[in-house]
């Protein structure tokens, strides 16, 4: 399957059409859609294909329990097909959260010549949310920081990773979230990637950060346990495709 373009309109030489279905947050990709009269967002263009996301309002399952949520999707498909998946949820999510301004509580209507919910009463726009959050890997020599934190499901260590404020650089987010979490100081950070991480709407942007000066010392209501560890001992790391694993793999190979 080639790649993914995000658009707002079919491309006129589409071949095909694919409707991912959106129930609850999981979904259910068909080539039909369950129900013509669903609202529908459309995603844009894999290859000469052209994806569609359903709204499946909320009590209805048109596939009887075959839908898939985004996490164990995630490693069992390809990444371009996770990612479109992923774009789908957001979409819809979108739609069924700005029915209303947030400024003055009219119904808004959805724009036809771009990717907007505009309020007819008082004009303000709304458009689909996305919310930045660094994730960093912080080495100290040959040793690299791994932590398990609050909210992960299982005794699993990955990198440091928290969103950004407003009015803050990327790389201020880095320096404030690592001093945070685990009380360290930490310079030279340099952008190494970033993905999409629909839970609900983060875009993940990965760093390398060097440690300059301190101790670990875990803030308890985010991190659990935090350590140095070096390439050839380390704890069970995080699977799969994630940009948290790339960062780890990245730095075990230059080992
Ligand atoms: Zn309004």
């Amino acid at each position: 399957m080639s790649g993914f373009n995000p658009a707002h309109t079919p491309s006129p030489d589409a071949v095909e059409h694919r409707y991912i279905h959106v129930i609850g947050a999981s979904v259910f990709v068909d080539d039909r859609p369950a129900e013509d009269h669903w609202d529908r967002h459309f995603l844009g263009m894999q290859g000469d294909v052209a994806v569609w996301g359903i709204d499946v309002p909320h009590g209805e399952d048109p596939s009887y329990g075959a839908a898939t949520d985004l996490y164990s999707y995630f490693g069992r498909t390809t990444e371009t097909d996770w990612l479109v998946a992923g774009r789908a949820v957001q979409l819809v999510e979108w739609g069924r959260t700005h029915r209303f301004c947030g400024r003055c509580g009219t119904a808004t209507e959805r724009q036809a010549n771009e990717r907007s919910m505009k309020c007819p009463a008082c004009g303000l726009l709304a458009f689909p949310r996305l919310a930045p959050a660094m994730i960093t890997l912080v080495t100290r020599g040959d040793e690299a920081l791994l932590a398990r934190g609050v909210a992960f499901r299982g005794p699993m260590y990955s990198c440091l990773a928290g969103f950004v404020e407003p009015g803050e650089s990327l790389e201020g987010a880095v320096i404030r979230e690592v001093r945070e979490e685990v009380g360290i100081e930490v310079g030279n950070v340099q952008y190494r990637g970033s993905q999409p991480w629909p839970f609900p709407h983060s875009l993940m942007v990965g760093f390398r950060a060097e440690w300059v000066s301190g101790d670990i010392v875990c803030d308890p209501a985010e991190i659990l346990d935090a350590q140095w560890y070096t390439r050839d001992a380390l704890p069970n790391i995080p699977p799969g495709i994630s940009i948290a694993r790339k960062l780890i793999d990245a730095w075990v190979a230059e080992g």
